[in-house]
């Protein structure tokens, strides 16, 4: 375990909400997974899917694994900051309350979510800070897809299809992290967490709105 930059202690961190968002197989997941690991008091929000769990998930960890009938429950109850269809056939979601709470608590909010689900929360949340995770190139993006090993040839090829969409939305975002060292990528997103927003991200006029 590495030792923690200055900037990981509680005190340094302003109250604000990151969305992470960038390609499939980028990295999103063991980005999000280093940040919870190494600093703690970043809070995490846990997504809700229709997709069944991977051997290594945990529910309530990594998802909150859900029917259909159960998702469609939490959106007509208003229950999601956003949610999306991803790769064409499941859902997933952000749980608002809790989004709600650690901010009220005063902990940084960290999302990892798909395209669609950020240009959501940027609709909603235009105070948000939102990272785009590129890949150094694209030929590691599908070396990284087709390494994982996690889906059949046929997902990969829509996950690749979705995969070159998402790359052109990098400059929708106020800021592009290129994931070339899990750590250093890491430590660039946290230290985003508590610096002051870049003016390009203030919209004139915008005030913060409430999750
Ligand atoms: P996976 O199934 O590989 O865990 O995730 C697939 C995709 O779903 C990733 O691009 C991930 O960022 C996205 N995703 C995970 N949680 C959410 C969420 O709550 N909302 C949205 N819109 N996308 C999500």
């Amino acid at each position: 375990m590495s030792t923690p930059p200055p900037e990981a202690d509680s005190a340094a961190y302003l109250s604000r909400v990151v969305v992470l968002a960038g390609p499939t197989a980028v990295g999103k997941g063991t980005i999000s997974a280093y940040v919870r690991d190494h600093y703690p008091q970043v809070w995490l929000s846990v997504s809700t899917t229709t997709r069944p769990p991977r051997p290594s998930e945990v529910d309530g960890v990594h998802y909150h694994f859900v029917d259909p009938g159960e998702f469609d429950r939490m959106v007509a109850a208003g229950e999601f900051l956003e949610h999306a269809v991803v790769h064409g056939s499941a859902r997933y979601g952000t749980p608002r309350a809790p989004v709600r709470r650690a901010l009220a608590e005063g902990r940084p909010v960290l999302l990892e979510i798909d395209l669609a689900g950020a240009r959501q929360v940027r609709a909603s949340m235009p105070e948000a800070l939102f990272v785009f995770l590129a890949p150094p190139s694209w030929d590691e993006l599908v070396r990284r897809l087709v390494g994982r090993g996690t889906e059949t040839p046929a997902e990969r090829a829509v996950r690749l299809q979705t995969a070159r969409t998402e790359l052109a939305a990098a400059e929708e975002f106020d800021v592009v992290v290129v994931n070339d060292d899990v750590r250093r990528a890491s430590e660039e997103l946290v230290s985003l967490m508590s610096s002051p927003r870049p003016p390009s991200a203030v919209a004139p006029g915008s005030t913060p709105s409430s999750p």
